[in-house]
């Protein structure tokens, strides 16, 4: 188990997911509860492999945002940093799970909560008393949670936190695909670890080649860590020094919803009280393959939190 403090930060909602494909939640039998949101997802990822993580957001002053609260908690994950706003309600998506597996968002954020988030209500202390700080992109979709993402990873970096971005590109979310790409360029060179899957480096570099040429032009001078998550294919990595990939184990998937906020939090979970490991190829790959086998396991359950491994799930499916 690791013992430094992991912040992540962003948004924590509710997915309504309906219990058959192909129709919509009003037509469907009956629907789930799952709660997630990519920084939320990763701040269980974290506890559940023994880990330390808090989370730093907005939820509505209601039912849903006090049960949000409560599966933080009950997962382990420091919940002062979780701010309440009386006045707007905690996000909702619901979702349409097409017939070819595909899923379709329909969000309630109008605004919601978490867009809410101003920059003087930010628990500084606890901000300051990470060493290693993760957020996403939704954050930056507006103000005045814009401002608040921005002076959070300000202060994060300022107190020494490793910086770790995964874009988790939601584009319907965003005014246009434009603005969605100047938002995150704008945060781009911050970032010390950076994990993109395939679709994003095409977004963000308009190349459909999934290659080194293509991820390398996404790098930065003060980057030390690139990861590019390739679903079944596993993950390519990139550092000053080196470069090459890891495979994905063979699992039987039902639902792929979590797997990269997994593989995320297992990441940062092995190198926070060890940074040295990303310049070390040898251990770099072996806890990318820990990564691999937790983001594996998570696509075998449906939703994200409850399919998200402990250590020994993880080592398991390793040792085969
Ligand atoms: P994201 O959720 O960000 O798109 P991925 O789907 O690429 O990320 O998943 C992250 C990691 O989880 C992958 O690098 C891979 O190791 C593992 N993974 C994802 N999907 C599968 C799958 N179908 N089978 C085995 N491993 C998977």
């Amino acid at each position: 188990a690791s013992s430094g403090l992991i912040v992540s930060f962003g948004e924590m909602l509710i997915d309504f997911v309906p219990t058959v494909s192909g129709v919509s939640l009003a037509e469907a039998p009956g629907f789930l509860k799952a709660p997630g949101g990519a920084p939320a997802n990763v701040a269980i990822a974290v506890t559940r492999l023994g880990g330390k993580s808090a989370f730093v957001g907005k939820l509505g002053d209601d039912e849903f945002g006090h049960m949000l609260a409560g599966i933080l908690k009950q997962n382990g994950v420091q919940a002062d940093g979780i701010n309440f706003d009386t006045g707007a309600r905690t996000a909702l998506a619901f979702v349409t799970l097409r017939a070819d597996g595909e899923r379709e968002f329909m969000f309630y954020r109008n605004p919601s909560a978490d867009m809410l988030l101003k920059p003087e209500e930010l628990n500084l202390d606890l901000i300051r008393s990470a060493k290693v700080f993760h957020y996403g992109s939704i954050s930056l979709i507006v103000e005045p949670c814009r401002s608040a993402h921005l002076k959070a990873m300000e202060v994060a970096k300022e107190a020494g936190a490793l910086l770790s971005y995964d874009p988790n590109l939601r584009l319907p979310l965003w005014p246009s695909a434009e603005e969605a790409k100047k938002q995150i360029k704008s945060i781009w060179d911050k970032a010390d670890v950076i994990k993109v899957s395939d679709v994003e480096l095409e977004f963000l570099t308009g190349n459909p080649k999934i290659d080194d040429e293509s991820a390398m032009s996404l790098w930065h001078p003060n980057l030390k860590l690139l990861l590019v998550t390739l679903g079944e294919k596993g993950c390519n990595y990139y550092t000053k020094n080196f470069r090459g990939s890891v495979g994905a184990f063979h699992v039987k998937t039902i639902d792929t919803t979590g797997a990269g906020d997994s593989f995320v939090g297992a990441l940062l979970t092995k190198i926070v009280d060890d940074q040295a490991i990303i310049q070390d190829e040898a251990r770099l790959k072996e806890v990318l393959r820990f990564a691999c086998a937790c983001g594996a396991i998570t696509t075998t359950k449906k939703g994200a939190i409850p399919a998200l491994p402990t250590e020994a799930d993880a080592l398991t499916l390793i040792k085969g």
